[in-house]
């Protein structure tokens, strides 16, 4: 590669993708967020970074690209410059670094891009934590939360994973007991679905119905102790996202998706944040594979996977 020099270090990071189990959204803000109340599962699909450092060079060095073997054609809409959050998880990182240089930053896209399953937050946290490494910020895990909190509301899980309750803007996290693996199937979209418009689209179709929804205090304790127990049938009962009605009104077919999933044999179906991916429930690692097949069998993009996973972890670290 060329931005491999003598002393460059290539550290390599995988984060994943994320569904909320349970998604409560209270009022907008005069601040034009929404307080939330969310599950988080880290689930098992997975972006990749790989930084490779450029010793001598300036910390504002930052170049991206994007690997071959992402998902073809998932990273069309993906910004190659300044926008792209790792370019600003990069940047950020930087400037509380003594020791930074400048960085390339290598995606390998497999979430779907605006697909509400924090696909590009899994990317920031991973650039956060690669280039932690590459330049011995000695940051803790605590300070690489608040940076990755300024990045965006999901960012702090991208590093934590796991299963978590996040409330605030979803940023403030706190574990949740979820001690064995749960099955699902996503159907993923071939298009995205913007998380302003849903929220949006949620502001809209609650003043038109007068709604007047609470800010949300903390997760349904029914979805807490179902993931303790690893109860699919009762966390099937329990999934809620108040986004759904607002994603499936942008896109009328999401709701033929959440009902094709029951009829093919899902536990239950729900919208994974602001969609447009279903993240569907099966009851073991056996019936999500039969699911999965069925799904894919009816003209749809769907993926067994399992979670709680693993948040942002090093899986290897070359010097050259
Ligand atoms: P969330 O559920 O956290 O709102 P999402 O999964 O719906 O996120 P992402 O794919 O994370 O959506 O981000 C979507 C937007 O962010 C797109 O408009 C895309 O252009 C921009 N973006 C910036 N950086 C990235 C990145 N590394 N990967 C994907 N999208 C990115």
């Amino acid at each position: 590669m060329s931005t491999s020099a003598a002393g460059a270090r290539t550290v390599r990071v995988k984060a994943p993708g994320k569904i909320n189990v349970s998604f409560r959204a209270g009022p907008l803000r005069p601040d034009g967020y929404h307080s939330v109340a969310s599950l988080y599962l880290a689930v098992s699909l997975y972006e990749e970074i790989t930084a490779t450092s450029k010793p001598g060079t300036a910390p504002s060095d930052i170049t991206l690209s994007i690997n071959s073997n992402s998902v073809p054609g998932l990273a069309a809409g993906v910004p190659l410059d300044g926008r792209n959050l790792v370019v600003k998880a990069a940047t950020l990182l930087a400037e509380v670094s003594e020791r930074a240089c400048g960085v390339h930053l290598d995606i390998t896209k497999r979430v779907p891009v605006s697909g509400g399953m924090g696909g590009g937050s899994a990317d920031a946290a991973a650039t956060l934590l690669a280039c932690d490494a590459l330049w011995n910020s000695g940051l803790s895990r605590e300070e690489l939360s608040h940076l990755a909190a300024e990045l965006g509301a999901d960012v702090p899980f991208g590093l934590l994973g796991g299963a978590a309750i996040g409330l605030g803007v979803g940023d403030r996290l706190n574990p949740a007991l979820a001690p064995a693996a749960l099955h699902w199937v996503l159907v993923q979209a071939d298009f995205g679905l913007s998380t302003p418009a849903v929220f949006g689209a949620l502001d809209r179709l609650r003043a038109a119905s007068g709604a007047d929804p609470a800010v949300p205090e903390a997760v349904d304790p029914a979805v807490l102790s179902a993931l303790r127990a690893s109860d699919a049938p009762a966390l099937a009962k329990a999934l809620v996202n108040d986004l759904q009605p607002a994603s499936i009104s942008l896109a009328p077919q999401l709701a033929d998706v959440l009902a094709d999933g029951v009829r093919l044999g899902a536990l239950a179906g729900v919208v994974s944040g602001s969609g447009p991916t279903v993240a569907m429930l099966a009851a073991d690692e056996d019936h999500a594979l039969e699911l999965a097949a069925r799904l894919a069998g009816a003209g749809y993009n769907a993926l067994a996977v399992h979670g709680p996973v693993h948040g942002a972890k090093i899986v290897s670290d070359i010097r050259h």
